[in-house]
């Protein structure tokens, strides 16, 4: 129903228009790679792959941090915490909570859960467990280890008691895989000549688990030193995310030749693990034995630059925007 006044035109809500709704108040906003991807994929993908993250004269859509101002919805009520796919503007009226989870462990900067404990912990969590399914002692090399999901997945490799190697793309970025994060060995992956050779360097046995995040020649280098039966959980290619074109790989007779799973795998497949995660890593984070390091952004004008910071490496750690603190 709409009103007429002199010129303008005001939409009345049905009494029952915004049954199952909430309205938030956005707190922390996430800076995600795979907001830039998905403008690639098509209708064969599920259904939350194709979420529109970028359309003209909308707010940008992404994950994060919220309070609940208003609710008419049963499940949630004015003054809960939650996590989800919100956009990038200070108040926003979720029609759809699906995506939404409720934020119950406290104790934590609340800006983990765009991070460690939100979508890029859980991508790690699954990704790593339940695709790599590693063992322990095992060699694991993660590309892009400094960002968001690399940094988690070095952790919880180190927990299983695997040899861990993290490339990432500048000195000091490197230095802080080593003494924040406990990897054994890190390189800057833009200052080698040849990343075939840098990998013989750090795995002269060979590479028991890839995690790949970057695509393009570093895959490539990759699938030449990988070991006999290994695993490559593609989560990412953040090196093709710009090109229409994607570049091929040339190396994938080693898949045969190493007997070698190579699967991709998207995080939204496997939220039903999400209670099972927090167990696990809540208390990790609350004994030291967790950490992360977040790239944090003041102001929501500022969001913008970080996101396409994404892109050229200048974040580091979790892309993060504050929005408010409460
Ligand atoms: P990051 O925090 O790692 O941020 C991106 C980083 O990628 C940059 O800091 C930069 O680090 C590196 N990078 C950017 N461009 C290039 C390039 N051309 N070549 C090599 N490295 C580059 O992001 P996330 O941890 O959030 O995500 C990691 C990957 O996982 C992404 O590919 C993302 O799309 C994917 N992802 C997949 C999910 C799934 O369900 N499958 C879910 C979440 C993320 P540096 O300085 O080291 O170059």
């Amino acid at each position: 129903m709409y009103l007429n006044t002199s010129n303008i035109k005001l939409k009345v809500p049905a009494a029952d228009e915004y049954a199952g709704a909430i309205l938030v108040k956005n707190l922390y906003l996430s800076c995600d790679p795979y907001m830039r991807g998905v403008k690639h994929r098509d209708a064969s993908t599920n259904a939350q792959d194709r979420i529109v993250f970028f359309a003209a004269d909308q707010p940008i859509v992404g994950y994060g941090v919220c309070k609940v101002v208003d609710s008419k919805h049963p499940d949630f009520k004015a003054g809960d915490l939650v996590w989800g796919i919100t956009k990038w503007e200070e108040y926003t009226l979720i029609t759809n909570t699906e995506s939404f989870f409720k934020i119950h462990h406290t104790d934590v900067p609340l800006s983990y859960y765009t991070g460690i404990l939100g979508m890029p912990g859980m991508t790690a969590y699954a990704g790593f467990y339940e695709v790599c399914k590693p063992k322990k002692g095992e060699k694991v090399y993660i590309s892009s280890a400094f960002g968001a999901v690399g940094q988690i997945v070095g952790q919880f490799a180190k927990l299983m008691g695997c040899y861990v190697v993290g490339s990432a793309g500048s000195q000091e970025k490197v230095d802080m895989l080593k003494k924040k994060f406990g990897f054994d060995e890190a390189f800057n992956y833009k200052e080698e000549p040849d990343l075939n050779t840098a990998l013989k360097r750090y795995f002269p046995e060979g590479i028991d688990i890839y995690w790949e995040n970057v695509g393009g020649k570093m895959l490539d280098a990759v699938l030449m030193n990988m070991r006999l039966h290994g695993r490559i959980a593609v989560c990412g290619m953040i090196s093709q995310y710009d090109f229409e074109e994607h570049e091929g790989a040339h190396n994938l007779m080693h898949l045969i030749y190493k007997r070698v799973r190579m699967e991709g795998f998207s995080v939204f497949d496997y939220y039903h693990l999400y209670p099972k995660f927090l167990d696990f890593v809540v208390p990790c984070i609350r004994e030291n034995k967790i950490t992360c390091v977040e790239d944090m952004t003041q102001g929501l004008e500022n969001g913008p630059a970080s996101l396409v910071g994404l892109f050229s490496g200048r974040n580091a750690g979790k892309g993060v925007v504050l929005v408010a603190r409460d």
